[in-house]
């Protein structure tokens, strides 16, 4: 039996994620959820697979849930410092990270020194401060694994591969809603334009990213720390169909790739039974109808956050994390109608231009600089804005 905790269970690929232990009751058991503000989900949730513990951050949310009774037998916390306390939590073996943004980070870094395995969706850990991040699981013996879909499949490529084998990764990209348009059409786009991703449903945040291309700038960097490649050997192709996960090339010039539909239940499932397959009912490929499968490169031209972020990888230090904290603050204010589309790109490059940087950065020096860089991105808004 797998001991799971799921840090953000009542998101995209928290709910998917308690679909994949549903189906294999014998295998996994849910011993920690947390949501943000969600109650009637995380109760549901709560009442449907009997965790331990369970956590709600907004104290307001808490203070609801409350009232209307704590299920008997379950230890419930509220507030953000008890994220930390459930990715530690003693029951657990492993830790979903699905929180979104550098919220995640702290928790997957409490995670890490209790020792438990860690399944990252949340990226935002490994760009603003991947480097600290595997340097401690190495010390502490963890095992880090992808959940984020061009990642496993990455994982898979290179299962019985050797490091030296490797030329280059190769991350597919859908390309987005606004794939093939030019400067001044994006500049025009509504943010529920941005909302419809062509193939993948997903949470709000990670949408719009993928709208922008920031989704595989941040994924690149995340390529970097997981699988310990330099920026010159992680190329990103635009592959619409979002069949193909993702790919890697070997000195021989061969190229493996892994298929798929898109459907995150794979990849997660992948990461929980930390890479031995099972059996599943997800819909398969079906070969008997024609597909087709077309590769393409980006438009760095158009899609600025792309080379911005191979910019801010190559930096290196603070200069990733800051990128991240930016392109926060620049995604709420584009979802608060503050600023356009093109001004998603304007904030991430006014703030890396900003930013003095800083080399071998602790976790304090992360923190700060996460903190500074959301403060320039929001003096920089208001000022575009009056
Ligand atoms: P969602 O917005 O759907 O879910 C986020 C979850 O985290 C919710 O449970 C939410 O609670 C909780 N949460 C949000 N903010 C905070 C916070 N500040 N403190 C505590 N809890 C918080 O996001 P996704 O599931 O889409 O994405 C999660 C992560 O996985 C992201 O890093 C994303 O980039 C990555 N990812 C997602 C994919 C997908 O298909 N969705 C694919 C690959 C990677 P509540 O519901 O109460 O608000
Ligand atoms: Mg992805």
């Amino acid at each position: 039996m797998i001991n799971v905790a799921i840090l953000g269970s009542t998101g995209s690929i928290g709910t998917q994620t308690l679909e994949v232990i549903a189906a294999n009751p014998d295998l996994f058991r849910v011993r920690v959820l947390t949501a943000y503000s969600n109650h009637s989900l995380l109760r549901q949730q709560i009442e449907r697979f009997r965790p331990d513990f369970a956590v709600l951050t907004s104290d307001r949310a808490a203070q609801t849930f409350r009232e209307a009774g704590v299920p008997a037998g379950l230890r419930f916390a509220q507030g953000e410092g008890c994220l930390l306390e459930a990715a530690a939590y003693p029951t657990a073996d492993i830790v979903v990270n699905s929180l979104v943004g550098f919220a995640g980070l702290a928790p997957s870094i409490a995670c890490i020194n209790a020792g438990k395995t860690l399944a990252i969706a949340n990226k935002e850990t490994l760009v603003a401060a991947g480097d600290l991040v595997m340097k401690l699981a190495a010390a502490k013996q963890v095992k880090v694994v992808p959940v984020d879909s061009e990642h496993s499949a990455i994982a898979q490529c290179l299962a019985g591969e050797t490091a030296s084998a490797v030329k280059r990764l190769l991350l597919t990209a859908s390309g987005g809603p606004f794939r093939g348009r030019k400067l001044p059409e994006i500049a025009q786009v509504s943010l529920a334009e941005c909302l419809k991703h062509p193939n993948w449903s997903m949470g709000r945040k990670i949408t719009i990213d993928s709208a922008t291309l920031m989704n595989k700038g941040l994924e690149v960097i995340e390529a970097r720390w997981l699988f310990d490649v330099d920026y010159e050997r992680i190329d990103v192709v635009v592959h619409p169909q979002s069949i193909v996960h993702s790919m890697v090339e070997f000195v021989d010039g061969s190229v493996k790739g892994q298929l798929g539909l898109p459907d995150m239940k794979l990849p997660i499932q992948y990461a929980l039974n930390q890479g031995v397959r099972l059996d599943s009912a997800f819909t398969r490929l079906d070969f008997t109808q024609a597909l087709t499968l077309t590769f393409e490169p980006p438009d760095l031209d158009t899609f600025r956050a792309l080379p911005l972020a191979y910019e801010a990888g190559r930096r290196g230090g603070t200069f990733p994390c800051v990128m991240n904290a930016a392109n926060e603050i620049g995604v709420q204010a584009f979802i608060d109608g503050k600023i356009g589309f093109v001004g998603m790109y304007d904030v991430v490059e006014h703030v890396l231009n900003q930013h003095q940087g800083s080399s071998s950065p602790d976790l304090a020096a992360y923190m700060a600089a996460d903190d500074w860089a959301r403060q320039a991105a929001e003096k920089y808004i208001n000022k575009v804005v009056r």
